[in-house]
């Protein structure tokens, strides 16, 4: 029996529309197997959490992340916290910086059906998430971002050979998984920041030395991005430090069909957490036209994670239904939401993917 005791973190604005949906269908995906136990736990965070216990991030729903196998957090809208409140932080670098969540897995995927700039694009791109530009003033030593004059603004950059060898080694590891072009690319600029992104190269090139089966290049950052755009189709996992991999994995998104399909899964040594690329989309929250695709395979991508964790046949199956029961949506363009030229509700569209597992 495959037992995990799974977090539920909604977020904000569209996270209390989305979260629930992907909950819905990992569950509809694990009842067709009996030996999958889960348990869910709702826990307090973002906004609605502030409103109810006066803190954006509680220390009970930090003891209790602890004690879980992962977790999944809906977007988080912090432009709307009240300012200067300490008890109003943005929860979301915490979490990464507390639970170890090192790397950050973001795929960018094409379905022929949707309307995307290229098709065939199936990549992914491992972007470092705790270090680069810190704006957390005492994160390394003092050293963050801070005015020496009100006139200069100094932003500093930090990379470790520990996190971007730990990045590498998601990368290769999920390019040897995928079986697919066998291939990784790291992108820097080691041609201006040459302590910096050379540190980060040469981390990933020890790294690809345990991995002969897999091709290792790296490329500047600048060539990647016109590379990108022109011929994705020639990728198969990228890494990249943190704000390279932030610009980069929103373009790529963006050339598969926009935000609402832009999955991610920050992982760590020990813990997982399933986190969608995009924003809280304030504008459109309440409204239940939110696209619950990249929520949903961000939990499918947890799922399977957990799965290789455990060692589980199960569990990996379940994940790779999530998978198959989303391709067949999206394949009949019934029910897809409005972003995805559909007129499907975030639930109409959740409701078809239980539905496709359940007759796969
Ligand atoms: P943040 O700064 O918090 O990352 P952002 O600036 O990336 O946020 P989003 O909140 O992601 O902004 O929204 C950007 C645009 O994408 C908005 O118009 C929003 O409605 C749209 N969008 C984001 N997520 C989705 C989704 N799941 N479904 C449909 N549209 C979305």
């Amino acid at each position: 029996m495959a037992k995990y005791y799974l977090g539920s973190l909604k977020g904000d604005d569209i996270g209390l529309e989305i979260v629930p949906v992907a909950i819905q269908v990992l569950n509809a995906a694990v009842e067709k197997y009996k030996e999958i136990n889960i348990e869910w736990e709702e826990l307090p965070v973002g906004y609605p959490s502030y409103l109810q216990t006066g803190e954006t991030l509680p220390q009970k729903t930090l003891n209790v992340l602890h004690k879980m196998d992962g977790w999944i957090l809906g977007p988080i809208g912090h432009m709307a916290y009240p300012k200067g409140d300490p008890k109003a932080i943005n929860p979301h670098p915490i979490l990464r910086r507390k639970f170890d969540l090192v790397s950050n897995i973001r795929p960018a995927r094409s379905y022929a059906t949707l309307p995307c700039l290229h098709q065939n694009v199936d990549l992914i791109i491992v972007r470092e998430n705790n270090e680069g530009f810190q704006p957390d003033r005492n994160m390394y030593k003092g050293i963050g971002e801070f005015m020496p004059t009100p006139d200069m603004a100094l932003s500093v950059r930090v990379i470790t050979k520990r996190n971007s060898r730990m990045v590498a080694r998601t990368a290769f590891k999920l390019a040897r998984q995928r079986n697919k072009m066998k291939k990784v690319t790291a992108i820097h600029k080691n041609t201006v920041f040459k302590l910096g992104c050379g540190l980060f190269v040469d981390s990933c090139s020890e790294i690809a030395k345990d991995y002969p089966d897999i091709e290792f290049n790296t490329m500047v950052v600048d060539t990647f991005a016109m590379n990108l755009v022109m011929r994705p189709q020639n990728f198969d996992v990228v890494v990249t430090t943190n704000t390279f991999g932030d610009i980069l994995s929103d373009e790529a998104a963006g050339l598969v069909g926009g935000l609402g399909m832009a999955a991610g899964l920050c992982v760590g040594p020990q813990y997982v957490m399933a986190q969608a690329t995009h924003g809280s989309a304030p504008d459109i929250a309440g409204k239940h036209i939110a696209n619950p695709y990249a929520m949903i395979m961000s939990t499918q991508m947890m799922l399977y994670w957990l799965g290789n964790k455990k060692k589980d046949s199960e569990t990996i199956q379940a994940a790779r239904d999530i998978e198959l029961g989303v391709e067949k949506v999206l394949s009949q363009m019934k029910y897809v939401t409005p972003d995805l030229g559909g007129t499907a509700t975030t639930e109409e569209m959740g409701i078809a993917i239980c539905k496709a597992i359940q007759t796969l």
